[in-house]
């Protein structure tokens, strides 16, 4: 009988056949998900709160969207506590051809019901204000990354200045010490990056060894809390009719109070050369996970060159454009809220214009 009844209630519980009742079993099931791409298999051994439910079922999506079938996960320094363990997870890939990538990152596992799962990246929560900050719980991240909290309430009122958005005071930023390990921890697929936002994610922040300059933490903040407001002044769940240009566009409008000296002028230089010759049709450049990492430096150009475009024209038209993007869905209904007859008129004459600045 015994036997039978275990059955029963692994099947009244819904319980996997071969639940994972150690860290190793835990650690083996999410290589084998990851290097099968089957991202619900994934995300039924993710536990976790906060931010990472939602960046956990992200991170899954990405590996069905862009399977790694040489991804090996490696545990190690486990400490067990009761129904909580924290570890060192090394992760290595190859994310492009013939270049592997190696990550290790400080992570959190924890049991219920005598099921091991994976919570994410360990964090230290840092006091700041009404937002959470967090730094990766490793080395002196925590202490370095102390001096981010009291800029972040100077990044959100930059957004408002600019946007006339109110960043949300309740958000999350979570802070790496590497592009590498920002990235690791948001999609294999990724490029190392310097800062991250998706809606219902923390903002992902860079913080390099040695410290980093006020002003290059406020470009990096700025620029990902603009991500989030705009965001959060759309309709759930229409972020991404908004196309990435014109998101990387008003993040870069935002933060460039704050890039070093010469870097607008150099962007704005690149942006005339490309709407003289080499301008990327703003329809290839609209799906982030469409667009070439050869053209992405396209995206932010030619992004923030069409921002500053609309802005000549009418102070709250990129931010209107963007919200007609989400409501609508469709490039021409959303050009005529701004003023113009379709989006091919709006873009040729924003390169006219670019090109003759
Ligand atoms: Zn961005």
């Amino acid at each position: 009988m015994r036997p039978l009844r275990a059955l029963l209630f692994c099947i009244l519980l819904g319980a996997p056949a071969h639940a994972q009742g150690t860290p190793a079993e835990l650690i083996q099931a999410l290589q084998a998900a990851a290097r099968a791409g089957d991202a619900d298999a994934y995300r039924a051994l993710l536990g976790g709160s906060g931010t990472f439910s939602v960046e956990g079922r992200n991170f899954a999506a990405d590996l069905a969207r862009v399977p790694q079938p040489s991804v090996t996960y490696k545990l190690s320094e486990l400490r067990v506590d009761g129904d909580h363990a924290r570890a060192r997870l090394t992760l290595s890939w190859e994310r492009t051809v013939g270049a592997v990538s190696l990550v290790s990152l400080p992570v959190r596992l924890e049991r219920r019901d005598d099921v091991w799962r994976y919570a994410g990246e360990d964090m230290q929560v840092i006091p700041a204000s009404t937002f959470t900050l967090g730094a990766l719980n490793e080395a002196d991240l925590p202490q370095r990354a102390a001096v981010l909290a009291p800029l972040l309430s100077g990044a959100a009122a930059q957004v408002q200045a600019v946007l006339g958005l109110t960043a949300s005071p309740g958000a999350t930023v979570k802070v790496y010490p590497s592009m590498s390990a920002l990235s690791a921890s948001v999609n294999l697929s990724l490029q190392p990056v310097g800062g991250w936002n998706e809606p219902g994610e923390a903002i992902k922040l860079m913080l390099p060894d040695g410290g980093t300059a006020e002003r290059g933490a406020l470009r990096l903040l700025s620029h990902e809390f603009a991500h989030l407001s705009v965001s959060a002044a759309l309709e759930p769940g229409t972020d991404k009719r908004v196309p990435w240009w014109l998101h990387e566009g008003l993040a870069d409008w935002v933060s460039s109070a704050y890039w070093a000296d010469g870097r607008l002028d150099a962007r704005h230089r690149s942006i005339t050369t490309a709407a003289q010759s080499g301008w990327v049709p703003l329809d290839e450049l609209r799906d982030f996970n469409a667009v070439p990492e050869s053209r992405w430096g396209a995206v932010y150009a030619q992004g923030l060159g069409l921002v500053e475009f609309l802005t000549a024209r009418s102070p709250d038209a990129p931010l209107k454009l963007a919200r007609a993007f989400a409501t609508s869905g469709d490039p021409d209904v959303s050009a005529q809220a701004v003023g113009f007859v379709t989006v091919g008129v709006l873009e040729a004459q924003a390169r006219a214009w670019l090109a003759a600045r």
